[in-house]
């Protein structure tokens, strides 16, 4: 009788006195749903459901690293560089001391062409984590690119900035801004597909785009989310240059629409 009386009274103490602990779990509960959700949607690569399911989250719990650095990488993917800017800082304030958010914020950087920047997120990644010898990598491809780059013009066009080295390539930025052109032109009417986003297309010597690039010699251009491509003094629009210049360009394209399309796939878009 004692015992069973002892277990009321405690049972009775446990719901007067543990009871915003309970609320305080099922907010708990509800925030790890939606973030385990929100995960799950990052992976199969559906951004938009992604962000909808961190926002969420964040009614429930607006303190926490994970959230504000799960929101910031579905608006990086959804290309939407102010949010993600917002959120990625709001993740690396919160906690300072994860690579994740300032790896993010190096790539936002990089993809605005603002070089120096991105090297500064990326130092402060691979200072963090020393095993990140990806970042390390890309840092060290940055340092060639912006070195190399450093007195480059550029030629804007529409939806195309060409960047090329030297007076002499003025006329060969502008072939190249012309048929890109033309390209986003076709390719939109094609696909009902208009990138809204700026494309960076710079103009190397061989010798430039090998160094920057890694890519082999008989490499005609490279997609890495800018246009690379190797030009020996074009003076005049040929076909190839024209092909060349397409195929690059579908790239662009495709992973506008597809940011997870596998390179094979892409690949093979490109070459039709
Ligand atoms: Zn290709």
């Amino acid at each position: 009788m004692k015992n069973i009386l002892f277990a009321f009274t405690l049972h009775a103490a446990l719901m007067t006195c543990l009871c915003p602990v309970f609320a305080q779990t099922a907010e708990q509960n509800t925030y790890a749903r939606y973030m385990k959700t929100g995960s799950e949607q990052m992976k199969t690569g559906d951004y938009q459901a992604a962000r909808a399911s961190f926002e969420q989250a964040l009614r429930y719990n607006d303190s926490a690293f994970d959230v504000h650095l799960g929101l910031g990488v579905a608006y990086f993917n959804l290309q939407d560089d102010k949010y993600a800017e917002r959120e990625l800082s709001k993740a690396a304030e919160i906690n300072p001391k994860t690579a994740a958010a300032y790896q993010y914020l190096g790539e936002l950087y990089y993809r605005k062409d603002d070089l120096e920047t991105a090297a500064m997120y990326w130092e402060k990644a691979v200072a963090l984590n020393p095993s990140a010898t990806d970042i390390r990598a890309r840092l060290d491809r940055i340092r060639r690119e912006h070195k190399t780059e450093m007195n480059f013009n550029r030629d804007v066009s529409s939806h195309f900035l060409v960047k090329f080295e030297g007076r002499e390539q003025i006329e060969a930025g502008r072939i190249i801004s012309r048929i890109l052109e033309d390209a986003y032109g076709e390719l939109g009417r094609a696909l009902s597909y208009y990138p809204d986003k700026e494309i960076q297309v710079i103009l190397y010597s061989g010798q430039q785009f090998q160094e920057v690039t890694d890519a082999p010699g008989w490499s005609g251009g490279i997609y890495d989310g800018k246009i690379r491509i190797p030009i020996g003094g074009i003076e005049q629009e040929t076909p190839g240059l024209r092909k060349l210049l397409y195929h690059e360009y579908t790239h662009a394209v495709v992973r506008a629409i597809a940011p997870r399309c596998p390179t094979w796939l892409n690949e093979g878009l490109a070459s039709t």
